[in-house]
């Protein structure tokens, strides 16, 4: 009996990762690409290097930039594996061609161009930038209902982009140093000290001595959701690890967390936008 198996797929020196399902209902081999969050428990425990949970570690490993893509693959179960394998060979310039595709969409969403109109996530809703021209050094960057104003002296992709993660950074500072002094109450130790961050690969993280670190891009995301991370990294303050205690501690202090979970997995990248 045919069952589902995984591979790698080898085409110029690069190995695409495979899930290989038998469907009763499938009269031909049918191939798509998948997302990460797609993954089947099997497809982890097969040693698949794609995890997105990190399991080992006491840091939330979210794929920030760029979600990992699979090969799904479903046959009929007549076929026997090398039917598949041949088939799969076939398609290999495809598949290589669409995920050069989706690598090349992923940068281009992660590098939007800023400018007057451009669009970005702040707490879960979308700003429009405005870019006012000034003569003077000091860049100023000021919300005003829907739109963020950025008085600015250059209008170099780099400069700007500095300039408004600046901005980001000084409301994360200021927004998660009230929520979590908020959210800690109930958790008997406290944190030592709370750090923004710009980790690539990482939401948050806490470290053995009680550092709180939080990425400065979680103030893209809405608020419930930046209050699950931050329960979730004061609940590692009493229990470092990811055991069903520790879940227990995250669970009485967020009522979230299946949604705020579910939203990392699915719109996780999209926060890397600036
Ligand atoms: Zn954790």
């Amino acid at each position: 009996m045919s069952k589902k198996f995984f591979l790698y797929l080898e085409y110029k020196n690069q190995k695409y990762p495979c899930e290989l399902i038998p469907k009763k209902r499938n009269r031909n081999i049918r191939i798509r690409i998948a997302k990460t969050s797609e993954y089947s428990a099997e497809f982890k425990q097969a040693g698949f290097p794609f995890d997105p949970e990190g399991n080992n570690q006491l840091d939330l490993f979210l794929p920030l930039a760029s979600p990992a893509y699979i090969v799904k693959v479903s046959y009929p179960p007549g076929l026997s594996r090398w039917q598949v394998k041949a088939s799969l060979t076939e398609s290999a310039a495809w598949i290589a061609a669409h995920f050069k595709k989706i690598s090349k969409e992923q940068k281009q969403q992660a590098n939007p161009i800023l400018k007057t109109g451009t669009r970005i996530m702040f707490q879960g809703r979308k700003l429009t930038l405005v870019f006012l021209p000034t003569t003077r050094r000091k860049q100023k960057v000021k919300l005003a209902g829907t739109r963020l104003l950025c008085a600015m002296f250059s209008t170099q992709q780099q400069k700007l982009k500095k300039v408004l993660e600046q901005w980001y950074r000084e409301q994360a500072a200021r927004y998660i140093e009230n929520r979590t002094t908020f959210l800690a109450a109930g958790i008997t130790r406290k944190p030592y000290r709370i750090r923004i961050a710009g980790q690539k690969t990482q939401w948050g993280s806490c470290s053995a001595a009680g550092v709180l670190s939080f990425n400065w891009k979680l103030m893209m995301a809405p608020k419930y959701i930046l209050d699950y991370i931050i329960v979730h990294e004061l609940a590692h303050l009493e229990e470092m690890n990811h055991s069903q205690r520790f879940w227990q501690v995250v669970r009485a202090h967020s009522r979230t967390v299946d949604r705020a979970k579910q939203w990392l997995k699915k719109h996780g990248a999209c926060l890397d936008s600036i």
